[in-house]
Parts: structure tokens; C-alpha cells; sequence
């Protein structure tokens, strides 16, 4: 496929804390030099109580990582009290409600006294350090005064998305033994109030660890409270003192507990530290995003999502950017929902997930063209690759070509950003993550564990850790270590595999479960389903590999049309011919079928695993779905499954 370059913008370099020469600069320092390199940014973003003995400390054949071992700090305190002679009057939360009319603004100084009026509610529930609080809230204030009351006095979170069932609240309430649950009485998405505490009414019921439910009150509506079981929140607060003491805590003390999304098997409870995990965000979202004093952000995700906590709520407060909250969904009341908002707020940096993206652009310009956007002057995007067509429409339509577009590739288990443009100093490639960010050295190897140097494709290996990077499977190590570091040992394995071209540039081509092998030929599925793509009547494709007699595997694509076209026959060969011209013959789609939606999870990933076992007909066994946002889109693709020629 065509390979466009996108030069810096002039724009972006102007205003640009590092330019192209820094970056080579910095970077080099960063790998060459690394525990001063570290030490100074130590110095630069964060307040401590107490340096560090050692910088770093680590052995991947033991899953051992430890930054600024013997360094005292309190999150809380980074991201509020050290804010508050500058900054006490600035907004530190802008809040944008599902309803386009509710929506309200907190200075870090109401943001700083909710936070201690509720870590004094949870330490007067018996909260101690070290123990877990779950917390399953909505998009709303609360969600980050919870987060950083439990930073306060140093207990763990353990946030679950709202939009989990009871069942799934249950599993991850006792696997991280949570003794407190804050929740709201319901939420609201799309106009549609969410049940969150009747759900927690049924997870809890079986799980004898939980002994407090703090319930805030958010739409209103009547709930039953279980005696002795369950406060309000607006009561409780109302009973304590609007001041408490950060807790000390240990640069290698956990910070939270946050289950990965599902995508690949079982979730894991990535455990997180505190120092060098909010070293980390900080300076990649001053960096990545290229925040400025003043900026309005805003990130998309939702507190329940990695990307929530690093981007929504820690780098940026950290940072004391102002941050903005949005409860709703992008297509409510209509799909301009989010060029509304930016208008509305001025929004200058805007991060978001290609799935909106794709969604969005199926729905057309008008609702683009109609708004302004012209506060914007960043955009990013995380969560999948994002095919080239959804990354120009993005640079064209929705930036008007003048916003650069910062594709971060992350993960749960990477706490921040690692491979990324930074706008002042990377061209772009629509489809590329770019380069990695300060300190982290990623690495191509073949199945056996042998190193790929130059322009390659391989699995993309990390050989040295960076200051987020979790520290453990809570309450099983050996899984850590199983999972991440057997597979080429003395590597952090991520799982996805990658191509670097003749710049040194990524490119994320998936799960490495999601390169298919045909007749040889190895190639990413996201190649694929990007060509698809590029036919205007497809909205969104997935593409897996079955086993097949003759090529070893087969193409077995899934094919959402765009609303009002019908599918055909006739359309089938057009999108087999697009294909072939696009990629080649090799890449020819075997089978389509036709999904009017696609099996997602509930961060609006593809579940190419279930998609897999539909094609190869084990539909028996589809694993564990519990993740799956709806489960009847399974349903009917397994009512449906095309019959292979
Ligand atoms: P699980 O690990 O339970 O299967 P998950 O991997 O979907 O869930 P996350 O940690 O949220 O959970 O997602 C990280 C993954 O998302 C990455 O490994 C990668 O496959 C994909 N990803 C994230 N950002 C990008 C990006 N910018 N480009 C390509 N892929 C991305
Ligand atoms: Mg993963």
C-alpha cells in the first residue's frame, strides 16, 4: 500500500517542547545514559518527600522491576497540593455530561478538598494502606476524587469499567480482594440510565470480602441501601474534615490493580507502582500530547480503561493541565457529539480510539462540517492500529490538515505511551506509530527468539524496562512471568507483532495470534482489513485466518457495510478485486461474511479470537466472553457463518 509522509507541521514545531535534533538527542541519552537521563526527569516532573537510593534495579528472567527503590512520594500530593499556590483557581476537571446540557467545571482546589474529605470517609470505613477499594463509577468527577482519595492514604484501586456486568464486577472484586466499592446509583450512556448499584447488589452478594458500599448519588434515582452495608457518599463527606495527610508512601508501593480488557483470554490483574509510573505519564503527556499551560485535553476513554488512568486522570493532573471528562457515547444525541464538545470547551487536543474513528466516518462529514473545531490543534488516537483511511479522514476532515496525529501504541501492562510520534519533531505515516518514546528500546525477533535488524517484520519484543512498566499479576507472579517474560527470555514479550521500515519506523500489524500464514506468506490481518476499508460501501472489516487444505490458512473475512448499502454477491467480487489490487493475490479474501456489527470488547476491541473459532466452525468453544460488550452480535455471525468454498 502507499506510503505517505507527512512532513512536521510548521505549526507544530513552533510550539514544540522537542523538536527532530532533540528527540535524536534526548533518545540516545535516554538508552546510553540512562539512570541520569531518568534521574533528571525524576527531578524535573515530580515532588518527592525522599530521592531515591538506586534509579533502577532489574532482572526479566524474575519479572523484577523497580525504579527509584527507597524514594518517598504521594501521587494525591503530585497531582494537587503541590498545585494549589499557582493553580488553586485554574480547572483541573471540566465535566460534559451524557445530556448535552449538564455539565460543570472544579478548580484543583474544590478537586483537592473532595479528595480528602473522601479519603477521610475511607480511612474512617477502616481503609488502611495496602488494601484494595474497587471502585465502578460512571464518567463522572467522582471517579477521579475515588481514585486519588485511595492514593491519599495509599490504598490500591481497582477500577472496574461501568459498563462490566455482575458477573464480571464479582470475578475481579474477589480476585483483587477488594474490602470497599464505591459505585454510583446508576449511570447514564446514550440517554440510557446504566443499573450500577443494582449490578453490585449482585456481585457483592458473593463476595463476603466487601463490608462497605459507598454509593454516590448521580441521577437520582431510588435506591435500596443495605443496612450496616452501604453510605452515601454526599453524607458521608459531610461528616469529616476537608484536610488529610498524604500518606508516605514507597516509590515501589502498588498504586492500583487494573484487569486487561479481554481481547486474547483470560483478564489480568495488571498490578501498578506508584513512582515510577507517575513519572512516566507525566512526562509522556506533557510530551506526546504537547501540553502547554492553559491547553484544554481531552481523552475520550473511560476511567475503567488503562488509557483512562494514565491519560484522563494521573499524567495530566500530574502535569496540572486542565482535563476533560465526557460521560456519554459519541453518537448520542446525534454522531457530531464530539466535534460539539470541542467546540463547546475549545478543546485543543483531542485523543480518542480508532474504533470511534471508523464509527464516525461511516456516518459522513456533514456533522463534521457543521461544527468548528478550530481550537484544535492536536490529535491522537490508541487502542488498535488505525488503517490508513481512518487516519486521513482524521488529518483532513476532522483537523482540517492542521493538527498532527499522535498514533500511540500502549498497553495495559505498559502503564504509558512507548511508541509514538511527538509532534514537533516526527513525520508521520498514516498507519505508523512512529518511534519509541525516551528510554524504551523495542526489538523485531523471529518465532525462535533471534533479533531482526533493519527494515523487518517480526514479534516485537521490548529488551529493557521503562519506569511504568507493571511490576506484577496481582497475587500471581509466576503468571507475570509465564506470560511476558518466557517467550524470548530476558525480553518483555508484548504480544503484537510489527514491521520497521527503512526509517526505523513500527508498525503495528496486531496480535501476533493475528498474523496469518497463507501458503506461506506471512501478513498481518490489519493489512487486510485496511483495504477492505478503502472500499466506500464498508464500514468496518475484520479479518482472521481458518485452517484450509491446500494454503495451510485461509482469509476469512467479516464485512460491516455502511448503513443503507445492501450487500451482494456482485459487492463480494468488488471487494476481492480491491484486495488483490490493493495487496496482492495472496491476500485475496477466501470467505466473506457479512456482520451487521462485530464482536467487540467492551473498549471497543475486535475479538479476533471468537472470530477465529466461528471461522474454523468450533463454535462450541468460544472461551471466555464474559468481556464481550454484546453478546448476541456472536449469535447471529454463528447463525450466519458463510459457507467455505
Ligand atoms: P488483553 O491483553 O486482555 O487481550 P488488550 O490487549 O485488548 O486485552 P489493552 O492493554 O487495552 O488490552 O490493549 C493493548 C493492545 O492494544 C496492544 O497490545 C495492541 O495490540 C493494541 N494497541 C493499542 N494501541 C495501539 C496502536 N496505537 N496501534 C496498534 N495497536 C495498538
Ligand atoms: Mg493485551
Amino acid at each position: 500500500m502507499s506510503e505517505k509522509v507527512y512532513d512536521v507541521l510548521p505549526q507544530a514545531a513552533a510550539n514544540a517542547y522537542i523538536n527532530a535534533e532533540q528527540y535524536k538527542e534526548m533518545y540516545a541519552r535516554s538508552v546510553n545514559d540512562s539512570d541520569n537521563f531518568w534521574a533528571e526527569q525524576a527531578d524535573a516532573f515530580i515532588s518527592w518527600f525522599k530521592k531515591w537510593d538506586k534509579v533502577q534495579d532489574w532482572n526479566y528472567h524474575e519479572g523484577k522491576i523497580r525504579w527509584f527503590e527507597g524514594a518517598k512520594l504521594n501521587v494525591s500530593y503530585n497531582c494537587l497540593d503541590r498545585h494549589l499556590e499557582k493553580r488553586g483557581d485554574q480547572v483541573a476537571i471540566i465535566w460534559e455530561g451524557d445530556n448535552p446540557q449538564s455539565d460543570k467545571k472544579i478548580t484543583y482546589r474544590e478537586l483537592y478538598e473532595k479528595v480528602c474529605r473522601l479519603a477521610n470517609v475511607l480511612k474512617a470505613q477502616g481503609v488502611k494502606k495496602g488494601d484494595r477499594v474497587c471502585i465502578y463509577l460512571p464518567m463522572i468527577p467522582e471517579a477521579a476524587v475515588a481514585m486519588l482519595a485511595c492514593t491519599r492514604i495509599g490504598a490500591v484501586h481497582s477500577i472496574v469499567f461501568g459498563g462490566f456486568s455482575p458477573e464480571a464486577l464479582k470475578d475481579r472484586v474477589l480476585d483483587s480482594g477488594c474490602e470497599v466499592v464505591i459505585t454510583s446509583d446508576e449511570g447514564l450512556r446514550g440517554g440510557r440510565p446504566v443499573p450500577l448499584k443494582t449490578n453490585v447488589d449482585k456481585a457483592v452478594a458473593h463476595c463476603p470480602n466487601v463490608r462497605t458500599v459507598i454509593v454516590v448519588r448521580h441521577t437520582g434515582r431510588h435506591m435500596d441501601m443495605v443496612a450496616g452495608r452501604d453510605v452515601w457518599y454526599h453524607e458521608e463527606i459531610e461528616k469529616v474534615s476537608a484536610e488529610c495527610a498524604p500518606e508516605e508512601m514507597d516509590a515501589e508501593d502498588p498504586l492500583f490493580i487494573l484487569y486487561t480488557s479481554g481481547s486474547t483470554g483470560k483478564p489480568k490483574g495488571a498490578l501498578h507502582s506508584t513512582g515510577g509510573y507517575i513519572l512516566y505519564t507525566a512526562m509522556t503527556h506533557k510530551y506526546v500530547f504537547d501540553y502547554h499551560d492553559g491547553d484544554i485535553y481531552w481523552c475520550t476513554a473511560d476511567v475503567g480503561w488503562v488509557t483512562g488512568h494514565s491519560y484522563i486522570v494521573y499524567g495530566p493532573l500530574a502535569n496540572g493541565a486542565t482535563t476533560l471528562m465526557f460521560e456519554g457515547v459519541p453518537t448520542y444525541p446525534d454522531a457530531g457529539r464530539f466535534w460539539q464538545v470541542i467546540d463547546k470547551h475549545q478543546v485543543n487536543i483531542f485523543y480518542t480510539a480508532p474504533t470511534a474513528i471508523r464509527a464516525l466516518m461511516g456516518q459522513g462529514n456533514e456533522l463534521v462540517t457543521k461544527t468548528s473545531r478550530k481550537s484544535l490543534r492536536l490529535l491522537g488516537s490508541v487502542g488498535e492500529p488505525i488503517n490508513p483511511e481512518a487516519w486521513e479522514w482524521y488529518y483532513h476532515i476532522i483537523g482540517e490538515d492542521r493538527c498532527p496525529i499522535v498514533d500511540t501504541w500502549w498497553q495495559t501492562e505498559t502503564g504509558g505511551i512507548l511508541i509514538t510520534p511527538l509532534p514537533g519533531a516526527t513525520k508521520l505515516k498514516p498507519g505508523s506509530a512512529t518511534l519509541p518514546f525516551f528510554g524504551v528500546v523495542p526489538a523485531l525477533v523471529t518465532n525462535e527468539g533471534d533479533i531482526l535488524e533493519g527494515a523487518t517484520e517480526g514479534n516485537l519484543i521490548i529488551t529493557r524496562p521503562w519506569p511504568s512498566q507493571m511490576r506484577t499479576v496481582f497475587g500471581d507472579h509466576d503468571r507475570f512471568i509465564d506470560t511476558y517474560f518466557k517467550t524470548y527470555p530476558g525480553n518483555y514479550f508484548t504480544g503484537d507483532g510489527a514491521r520497521r521500515d527503512e526509517d526505523g519506523y513500527y508498525w503495528i500489524t496486531g496480535r501476533v495470534d493475528d498474523v496469518i500464514n497463507v501458503s506461506g506468506h506471512r501478513m498481518g490481518t490489519a493489512e487486510v482489513e485496511s483495504a477492505l476499508v478503502l472500499h466506500e460501501a464498508v464500514a468496518e472489516a475484520a479479518v482472521v485466518g481458518y485452517p484450509h487444505d491446500i494454503k495451510g490458512q485461509g482469509i476469512y473475512a467479516y464485512v460491516t457495510l455502511m448503513a443503507d448499502i445492501e450487500p451482494s454477491e456482485e459487492l463480494k467480487k468488488d471487494l476481492v478485486r480491491l484486495v488483490r489490487e490493493e495487496i496482492g493475490p495472496i491476500a485475496s479474501p477466501d470467505v466473506i461474511q457479512w456482520a451487521p456489527s462485530l464482536p467487540k470488547t467492551r473498549s471497543g476491541k475486535i475479538m479476533r479470537r471468537i472470530l477465529r473459532k466461528i471461522a474454523a466452525n468450533e463454535v462450541e468453544n468460544l472461551g471466555d466472553t464474559s468481556t464481550l460488550a454484546d453478546p448476541s452480535v456472536v449469535d447471529h455471525l454463528v447463525t450466519n457463518r458463510a459457507v467455505k468454498s
